[in-house]
């Protein structure tokens, strides 16, 4: 067997790869960082043979659109490696792996209302990433976002440094955050961004390495240099002579003068839960997914999976359903010119098909058996819960089981939180994973009932 990379296992809270494997409770978990998102079917279909044949046969789906295989065994690790290599999945090393953080639009090149195809220009720029060296040193979770607007756009993903289309040929180049709150730096043409991703990179590292406090994500560095430290940062990128910058039509002014117009300006923005608007264009029964739907969607058909989680077998017989399929960054599927029965393939597998299904509302880590820290089924809790309080969930945004207080899924307030503690939950409403609850150390089946006892109280007002 061959040796395992120098990089493994990886720390928890720094990022896996398929060179830098990390060591979870159910064994080596994988990310496979998929550029732009599309995968072949019968890509897919190699992937979930090497899941199953290697590795525990379960597939998450990242919030940054990469495939993640668990439960591979150590003794595998070199064929899943070959295999996943062979398909180019993999880059020289590690820390070429590592930077390859690029999520694109998933409806891209399937959605006419959308300003622009960006499916090669993401390509690219994952590909750049890869090979400029000087960009290997950006902290482990730096992303870079490429949006082509229209249904599948990315408004409400938050990363370091995004390029949201304008039109069919610029982009707006803005700095950490989602496209409402991060900073806008100016405008650039699509063939330009590769350069100046490498040129935003560098200047990243160079600002960040002057600091006493080096940020690690761009944000960070915003909030640190302020709108004269933006304004410098944006001469660098886009240096003179003036005739690059009438090239360009770069104009950097005061961040309210860079305003997203495009926001409800007609370019195919929407404010709209993500999912929604991808099952909304796909029911009923998915008039859109024909030849020429009114929607503009090409044939497609989204399928989502609690948790973000599917079978290796689901996989696969997705990918019988279909010609290709895209990872979104919402724990679903697009499935691209998908077969007559791909739909009921997918019912067959338990995907969710309609922005109604309450499995939407849960969310869990991975609990007992996939987290070494976990005590409790997160999972089946979570879908206990759905069971048992039904229409109940239908005023709820969010059900949270963690495993611990740690909160990975989901640090933050959620209507419901379940934490777990030495194999019980505490419950509490309106919390955080950790908070203070009145209903503590409960059996997994006291806290399903606990939890429908406490929406009944909620919904009749009590
Ligand atoms: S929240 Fe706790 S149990 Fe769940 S994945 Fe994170 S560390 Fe593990």
């Amino acid at each position: 067997m061959t040796p395992p990379p120098a990089t493994w296992p990886r720390r928890r809270g720094t990022c896996p790869g398929v060179l830098a494997p990390m060591e979870v409770g159910d064994g080596l978990l994988l990310r496979v960082r998929v550029p732009a998102g599309i995968l072949p079917a019968g890509h897919a279909r190699y992937i979930a043979e090497l899941g199953d044949r290697y590795g525990n046969g379960l597939i998450d789906l990242s919030h940054r659109g990469n495939l993640q295989l668990r439960g591979i065994a150590a003794e595998g690790l070199e064929a899943v490696t070959d295999a996943l290599r062979a398909m180019g999945y993999v880059s020289a090393d590690a820390a070429s792996e590592a930077v390859r953080n690029v999520l694109c639009s998933p409806t891209a090149g399937l959605d006419s209302t959308a300003p622009m195809d960006v499916r090669g220009v993401a390509r690219t720029l994952d590909a750049r990433l890869a090979e400029d060296g000087a960009l290997h040193r950006l902290p482990p979770k730096f992303g870079w976002l490429v949006c082509g607007g229209g249904i599948g756009h990315l408004a409400d993903s938050s990363t370091d440094v995004r390029f949201d289309a304008v039109d069919d040929v610029r982009f707006r180049l803005s700095l950490g955050g989602t496209l409402a709150t991060a900073v806008p730096l100016g405008l650039c043409r699509a063939a330009d961004v590769a350069d100046i991703a490498s040129a935003l990179g560098r200047a990243f590292l160079e600002l960040r390495s002057t600091m006493p406090e080096p940020p690690r994500r761009m944000a960070g560095l915003v909030a640190a240099i302020g709108i004269e430290g933006i304004e410098r940062l944006s001469a660098q990128i886009f240096p003179p002579p003036p005739s690059s910058r009438t090239k360009l039509r770069f104009v950097l002014t005061r961040q309210a003068d860079l305003r997203p117009a495009e926001s409800g300006g007609g370019s195919g923005w929407r404010q709209a839960p993500h999912l929604m608007d991808l099952f909304g264009a796909a029911e009923p029964p998915h008039p859109s997914l024909l030849p020429g739907g009114e929607k503009g969607l090409a044939p497609a058909l989204p399928v989502a999976f609690p948790f973000g989680r599917l079978s290796a077998a689901t996989l696969a017989a997705l990918a019988t359903a279909c010609v290709e399929i895209r990872i979104t960054p919402w724990r679903a599927l697009i499935l691209v010119a998908p077969s007559a029965d791909a739909e009921a393939v997918a019912r067959t597998h338990g995907a969710i098909l309609s922005h109604t299904d309450r499995r939407l509302k849960l969310t869990a880590c991975s609990g007992i058996g996939g987290c070494d820290v976990g005590t409790t089924d997160t999972h089946a809790t979570a879908l206990a819960i759905a069971d048992r309080a039904g229409p109940l969930l239908d005023a709820v945004r969010m059900v949270h089981v963690s495993g611990c207080a740690k909160g990975c899924a989901h640090p933050a307030i959620a209507d419901v939180t379940l934490t777990a503690r030495d194999g019980r939950y505490d419950v509490a409403l309106n919390a955080e994973p950790g908070d203070d609850s009145s209903h503590t150390g409960l059996s997994p089946a006291d806290a399903v009932a606990c939890v429908a006892d406490l929406l009944t109280e909620e919904s009749s007002g009590a």
